[in-house]
């Protein structure tokens, strides 16, 4: 996991303003992070290892840049593995959240067609993969689209074109959201980082591909890059505060907002608990699905209703999923639990729950997200934003859920 965001408008503070949006997306990713911005002669680029939180940043004004916060998959936390990667040119920056499973095999024919890497990322082979399709004369958008067509995996990519100020991304999986704002338009893995930059959102799917440039925004089909219409709805409104305020820490801040969250949880959740438990009576097995901490829910919830309500729930976590898959039917009932509702383990087990006909359900933090967006019912937890990776206020909140 990582986070990635990208801005194209008519701020001319762009590092700061990728350096600040960057901060709120520190929790998918804080072994090191980078910002490009678009200069007449190429990109300004500043990539460190470490926590970006305490970072300040000094480049050239500019209409446009990106940034990422990562979290290493492949290539060691280095500053030359820190995204953003360029092309050979120069000209074109990429970042990249994902794993590109055939990077080995794309790599070797890259370097025999005479492109240069730098660093040991699976990501920088997207970079030349663009270059090469720009190279044949495609458009940025039309060059994406093809790259984005040659990796496999579960990835989300943002391209952009120092040349032209224009930016493309598209995603498998991997979240991105683009922001709609009155002095620019934004792209982020997570709606929380439009705050500010934006007040209508476009919640990018699988098959699309969205284009930012001087000209607007244009929304296209990946396969055939005929354009569509744009689907955006209003930014979610900001449930909780996301600056630390006088707190030490998030997690701090985080801990001390559960008697508020979890006594709102308890009053606003009402209905749809019901939904969700008469759900689980109707059901001819349930799942509860859940990664990390939320693994950890998922078994008090598991105890809880087996004591309580006298419901035995089979419990998976998110990645041995594959295991439980046999027994899913068309009667199975399969909950995840999930703060961010984005964690790739667990959609891909929602995925498989899905085409086999399961009913799908969520106990989830970030309304509108992934996870939320696929279940046909879902309770929110409402605690608003969780910034510190260790999860306090969401996991006592989903124990709430399942109590109740
Ligand atoms: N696989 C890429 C890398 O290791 C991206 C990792 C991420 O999603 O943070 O750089």
């Amino acid at each position: 996991m990582c986070g990635v965001f990208g801005y194209v408008g008519e701020r001319a503070d762009v590092g700061t303003t990728v350096l600040s949006a960057l901060k709120l997306l520190e929790y998918r990713g804080y072994d090191s992070w980078g910002v490009a911005v678009g200069g007449d002669q190429g990109f300004h680029l500043r990539r460190e290892v470490g926590k970006i939180n305490g970072a300040t940043l000094s480049l050239p004004p500019s209409r446009s840049g990106l940034g990422h916060t990562r979290w290493a998959t492949h290539g060691g936390v280095t500053a030359l593995n820190a995204h953003p990667h360029l092309d050979c040119g120069g000209q074109l920056a990429v970042v990249h959240n994902g794993i590109v499973e055939n990077h080995g095999e794309l790599r070797q024919g890259l370097i025999d067609r005479g492109h240069r890497f730098r660093s040991e990322t699976d990501s920088e082979v997207i970079c030349h993969l663009i270059e090469e399709a720009l190279g044949t004369g495609k458009s940025l958008p039309a060059a994406t689209a093809s790259a984005f067509q040659l990796l496999a995996g579960l990835n989300a990519v943002v391209a952009l074109d120092s040349r032209t100020g224009e930016m493309a991304a598209a995603k498998l999986v991997s979240p991105l959201v683009a922001g709609l704002g009155s002095s620019g338009t934004v792209i982020a893995s997570d709606a929380l980082a439009l705050r500010g930059h934006a007040d209508r959102v476009v919640y990018l799917e699988d098959d699309e591909l969205v284009h930012f440039s001087g000209d607007g925004v244009v929304l296209y089909d990946r396969a055939t890059m005929t354009d569509k219409p744009l689907h955006s709805s209003p930014l979610p409104a900001a449930t909780g505060q996301i600056e630390l305020g006088s707190h030490r820490h998030f997690m701090v801040k985080e801990i001390a907002e559960q008697p508020d969250a979890l006594e709102r949880l308890a009053t606003t959740s009402q209905a749809a608990v019901e939904e969700l438990a008469a759900a689980i009576r109707h059901a001819d097995r349930t799942f509860l699905v859940g990664c990390g901490t939320a693994s950890y829910a998922a078994l008090s919830g598991a105890s809880l209703l087996a004591r309580i309500a006298r419901q035995p729930v089979q419990l998976a976590v998110g990645s041995e999923f594959g295991q439980q898959a046999p027994f899913v039917t068309d009667q199975s009932l399969v909950v995840a639990l999930s703060q961010s509702g984005e964690t790739v383990d667990l959609i891909e087990a929602m995925l498989s729950a899905r085409s086999a006909g399961a009913r799908l359900a969520a106990i989830v933090n970030v309304e509108r997200s992934t996870l939320d967006r696929m279940v046909d019912l879902a309770v929110h937890l409402g605690v608003g934003p969780e910034q510190c990776v260790l999860a306090t206020k969401s996991y006592t909140a989903k124990v709430a859920t399942l109590l109740l």
